[in-house]
């Protein structure tokens, strides 16, 4: 069953999304109208999204000593990162760019930490000058080249080893990080032994220990799991004479897809800081690693229809954005909402597979979508602010979409649309 507004009745839109006199609104900005500005496709971010989002984090840590994160690898743009980092945000970075992208939106270095499996040495050189945080290390072989990278410079790197916990955070495969047979942390049985040999190296300083069970959690239970199983090994990790300062139990809180129902961050951090206080380890500093629950609903992707394809099989709608910007249903068979920019009344839905341009059969956005449409009309891919942008791409040599962060009722122009001359500008006849 459709309404009027083109949306199947219970379909609720995520905050700070509403209709208004039939118009898509995020806060008080139009959409249609940053269409006609802007083009499509265009990202739109809300800033009270993000910072409502946040402050649930907030709200379930107040009191405590804590450091929030954002894992920045979810939308790393500098306009996304500054909101962030000046609501009182560390990053978590997994790469050299990203560090330099952490540096220009002037976040504190010692907020920093170093996330990812493949750091080279030029990577850790460039973290230990700026000198941030904390090296969360995933393997011994990277323990002992940072050890030496270290000592070269006459520094001595905080690390955190992460481990891997081994329990099912019941998610999509490609974004469950925490059972034994993926890449990610140190087996539960390796990890003592790591943490004395840590403890050995002169370029080295233990601060604390680290998991990260996997991406679009929607459960608590993976989560005190992980906790119990990471408190085990800080007892006896202690028991052996090292002190863990930190405890980090990473990101992966889902957001709302498709009547997703994940717990809300304060909710989940007020059962997991019970549990730890009944563990007796109430006094440690906690950190966090959330990337998709602080911006992914809080962005929205807008393309505009370019071709109705009704068919014997299937009716395809051929709209301006591709797998290229909205990469995650061709990775993960995901799915994004898709909702009428504007409306029509009282016009008859009919069932769309929504495609791009892009020449792969793999490049849909959605299937079998209940639409009243017509070409020229603007659609927005919802949910769209985490892991889109940050994993488009120039596919067909597409240049990637331009972005708006909406505050209020203004609309700044975060990221101008991408020409093909910025894609060729690196490239050289022979
Ligand atoms: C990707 C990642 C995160 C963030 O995950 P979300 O699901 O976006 O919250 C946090 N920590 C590490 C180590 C990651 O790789």
């Amino acid at each position: 069953m459709t309404t009027s507004t083109g949306l199947s009745s219970g379909t609720t839109l995520p905050p700070f999304i509403t209709y208004q006199q039939d118009q898509l609104m995020l806060e008080g900005v139009s959409l249609d109208r940053l269409t006609q500005e802007h083009g499509t496709p265009l990202f739109v971010y809300s800033r009270a999204a993000m910072l409502h989002a946040l402050s649930a984090y907030q709200r379930g840590l107040a009191g405590r000593q804590h450091l929030i994160c954002y894992a920045m690898k979810a939308n790393s743009s500098l306009a996304i990162l500054h909101t962030l980092v000046q609501a009182g945000c560390g990053l978590d970075i997994v790469s050299g760019g990203e560090l330099e992208r952490a540096m220009a939106v002037g976040v504190d270095p010692g907020k920093i930490i170093f996330s990812g499996v493949g750091k080279t040495r030029a990577e850790m050189r460039q973290a230990l000058e700026v000198g941030i945080g904390c090296f969360n290390v995933e393997s011994r072989a990277e323990l002992d080249v940072l050890d030496e990278v270290a000592r070269g410079m006459g520094v001595r790197a905080a690390v955190s080893v992460r481990v891997n916990p081994n329990v099912d955070a019941q998610t999509h495969p490609y974004i469950s990080t925490g059972l034994k047979g993926n890449k990610f942390g140190i087996a539960h049985e390796d990890v003592l032994s790591t943490y004395q040999h840590a403890a050995q190296c002169q370029g080295l300083r233990v601060v604390g220990i680290d998991c990260h069970i996997g991406s679009q959690i929607t459960q608590t239970g993976p989560y005190l799991d992980a906790m119990d199983r990471v408190l085990d090994l800080v007892q006896n990790i202690e028991a052996a004479g090292v002190r863990i300062e930190h405890i980090d139990f990473g990101g992966g809180l889902g957001i709302d897809y498709q009547g997703d129902n994940p717990p809300q961050a304060d909710a989940l951090w007020s059962a997991l800081l019970q549990r730890l206080d009944a563990r007796g380890f109430g006094d440690r500093k906690i950190f966090i690693e959330p990337g998709r629950s602080l911006v992914g609903n809080a962005g929205v992707c807008l393309t505009e229809v370019l071709y109705l394809k009704p068919g014997e099989q299937k009716n395809f709608l051929i709209v301006d954005a591709a797998m290229n910007d909205l990469p995650r249903p061709a990775m993960y068979q995901a799915f994004h909402r898709i909702v009428p920019v504007s409306p029509r009344a009282n016009a008859a839905p009919m069932t769309w597979d929504v495609v791009g341009p892009v020449c792969e059969s793999g490049d849909w956005i959605g299937r079998d979508r209940e639409l009243a449409v017509q070409s020229g009309d603007r659609l927005a891919v919802l949910s769209a602010g985490a892991y889109c942008m940050s994993m488009a791409s120039n596919y067909n040599t597409r240049g990637r979409a331009a972005e708006v962060l909406v505050d209020g009722n203004q609309a700044h122009l975060i990221r101008a649309r991408e020409s093909t001359a910025d894609q060729t500008r690196l490239e050289r006849l022979p």
